[in-house]
């Protein structure tokens, strides 16, 4: 189904379910022999989907989820790394847009007196914080949900929870751009920025520079297109990404960042996992991980 403007939806549909995929990788990741870290948190959430009537990707989607591991690993390794360092540098404060299933308030040893919004779909935070309960996990910071959408007035929602914008904060996007219109993408750093006191960071997973180059555009609908033949060939069902992603041209988040007072680095995702000593097969690079990782400092308050 087409996304619209003001579409929403619980853990197994639409955008939601897209959550369980990463959480599927993140539980593949911690039950292989050298993970690059553990999240014990993941299969409870696929089995409690599964509980709910959830179906598992099988066939090809799953190899699918399966070939993307490594790149996913090493996105939920560099975001680890991101919070810990700034929890080094004092920072207390910490939101992650559109947390999904990301379990990192349950999971990594924050510093004392830290506080963790998350905020993505109602429905979403609903269904991982009463996982958790019923298997009595606490969160090892002070968690705080914020369940409200992203395109809305999220800013009050998150004052409204508690946020003090006087205070650096930590801010994660990551696995979320894809499924924002370029206007909400602008909106949602401007925002940011506004929420910022000096010396808040912010690490975002960002569409590379050449991205919706024409040419790019094509090769990844020919390699999507490819991927989903021979998946209807096996009779897998492979959803089309291009239906939940909004395709449109937008500022490059380096330079969108640079502009706005923050001091920013960007690391291309094969350098990355090469950081790792992870990569991508061979067949699916090309296209589809078209990303990077981009870490910023606000130097002065915009
Ligand atoms: N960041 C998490 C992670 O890496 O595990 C989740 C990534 S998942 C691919 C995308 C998430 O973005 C979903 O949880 C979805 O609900 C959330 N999301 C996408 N668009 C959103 C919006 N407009 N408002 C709130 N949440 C949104």
């Amino acid at each position: 189904m087409a996304r619209t403007d003001d579409d929403s939806w619980d853990i197994t549909e639409s955008v939601g379910a897209t959550a369980l995929g990463v959480a599927m990788a993140r539980a593949n990741e911690t039950a292989s022999d050298t993970p690059l870290f553990t999240d014990p948190y993941a299969q409870m959430f696929l089995d409690a989907a599964a509980a709910r009537g959830w179906r598992p990707p099988t066939g090809a989607m799953a190899q699918r989820i399966r070939a993307i591991g490594n790149y996913a690993a090493s996105r939920t390794k560099w975001f680890d790394e991101f919070f810990l360092a700034a929890g080094a540098a004092g920072i207390r404060q910490s939101v992650i847009l559109a947390a999904g299933l990301d379990a990192r308030a349950w999971r990594l040893p924050w510093i004392h007196d830290s506080v963790v919004f998350e905020i993505d779909q109602p429905q979403v935070l609903r269904f991982k914080e009463e996982v958790l309960a019923a298997h009595r996990v606490t969160a090892k910071a002070r968690h705080v949900a914020v369940p409200v959408d992203l395109r809305q007035d999220w800013p009050k929602a998150l004052r409204d929870a508690g946020f003090d914008a006087t205070q650096p904060t930590a801010w994660s996007v990551e696995g979320l751009l894809p499924y924002l219109p370029a206007e909400a993408q602008d909106l949602l750093f401007e925002r940011i920025t506004e929420l910022s006191a000096r010396d808040s960071r912010i690490g975002v997973e960002a569409f590379s520079a050449g991205f919706f180059s024409e040419d790019h555009l094509a090769r990844r609908r020919e390699q999507i297109a490819k991927m989903r033949a021979e998946a209807a060939e096996a009779e897998d069902d492979m959803p089309d990404p291009e239906q939940l992603w909004f395709i449109e041209d937008r500022p490059y988040v380096p330079d969108w960042l640079g502009e706005h007072c923050w001091d920013v680095a960007a690391l291309p995702s094969d350098d990355l996992m090469a950081r790792y000593h992870r990569a991508m097969p061979a067949d699916i690079t090309e296209g589809t991980m078209a990303t990077e990782f981009v870490e910023g400092v606000l130097t002065e308050p915009w």
